[in-house]
């Protein structure tokens, strides 16, 4: 199917963009397109204008800087899997970036979109959860920062309101250990169920799902040396979620990828990044 008829205008500045959303609320940003233009095609999305950010240079960085990374909303899946800064000092973004659909799709989709579309099967949603990451958002009353945590309200539900664009994540890099894991019927589909585990390294950490509830969580729990009673602690986390998923197969799965997960933060980041990408 085609979309139905809609104006089309391209942003060259955030300021040019939030006017334009904040005139007609039946705007839509234009990213990378890989997740509106289906939608659209399908006319499960009607907008009548469709601001196209991809101009805006600022939103393509990626800034390190002594404690943290702030990466522009406009930072494709792509380079985020092949970014030297990255990839050496935060491999797991590396690692997660592989996991997203197909090159075609990695190369054109943007960190922002993804935010913004919160498919509760989204690797970078859950990451940003799981790094307590703060995400800039920029609308027609300024900029204001939400922490990822509060940022989701449930299925492709968010904060943020139709006149306002996400411009950037920021992320500290003082991290402690972190592995991430997820299975896929086929390389490439979405994750039935995925998961970033964090072990500070003193019997506790923190384990934050995707696939498998309405929305990403941060949840903290011990994680004891003994794999029975880590798993029994991964099933009282799950049990946590507010919106969890009442699929028991996804729920057994979930406790699987958080264990794979466990054991991947156990690589370093080298041995991480050329780990087999898919067979996590
Ligand atoms: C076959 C297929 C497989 C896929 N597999 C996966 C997968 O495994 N994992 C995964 O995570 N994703 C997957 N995707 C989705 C892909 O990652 C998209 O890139 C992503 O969801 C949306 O990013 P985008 O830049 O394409 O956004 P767009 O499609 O351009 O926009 C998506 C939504 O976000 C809004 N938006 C975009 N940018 C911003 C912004 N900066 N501020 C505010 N709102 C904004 C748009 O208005 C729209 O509502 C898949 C897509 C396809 C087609």
């Amino acid at each position: 199917m085609k979309p139905g008829a809609f104006e089309y205008r391209k942003a060259t500045t955030v300021k040019d963009a939030v006017a334009w959303l904040h005139s007609d609320l039946n705007s839509k940003i234009l990213a990378g397109g890989q997740s509106l233009v289906p939608v659209m095609n399908f006319r499960l999305a009607h907008p009548s204008l469709l601001v196209d950010i991809n101009e805006i240079a600022a939103l393509h960085q990626i800034t390190f800087n002594a404690d943290t990374v702030t990466l522009g909303a406009l930072v494709r899946h792509q380079e985020m899997a092949e970014s030297t800064e990255v990839r050496d000092r935060l491999p797991l973004l590396a690692v997660t970036a592989r996991h997203i659909g197909h090159w075609a799709i990695r190369n054109r989709g943007t960190l922002g979109g993804s935010l913004a579309h919160a498919d509760p099967a989204s690797e970078w949603p859950a990451v940003m959860v799981a790094l307590e990451a703060q995400i800039q958002v920029e609308g027609p009353d300024g900029a204001r920062t939400i922490p990822a945590s509060e940022f989701y309200l449930g299925y492709y539900t968010t904060e943020l309101a139709a006149d306002e664009i996400v411009t950037a994540v920021t992320i500290s890099r003082t991290r402690h250990r972190l592995g991430f894991a997820e299975v896929a019927r086929r390389p490439g589909d979405f994750a039935l169920a995925g998961s970033i585990v964090e072990d500070f390294g003193d019997g506790q950490g923190s384990v934050t799902w995707f696939g498998v509830a309405g929305k990403p969580e941060r949840v903290v729990l011990a994680l004891p040396e003994e794999e029975s009673a880590r798993a029994r602690s991964f099933q009282s986390a799950l049990g946590k979620l507010s919106q969890l998923d009442d699929d028991r197969h996804r729920q057994q799965l979930a406790v699987t990828v958080a264990e794979r997960a466990f054991q991947h933060s156990r690589l370093t980041g080298h041995e991480y990044l050329t780990f087999e990408g898919g067979q996590v």
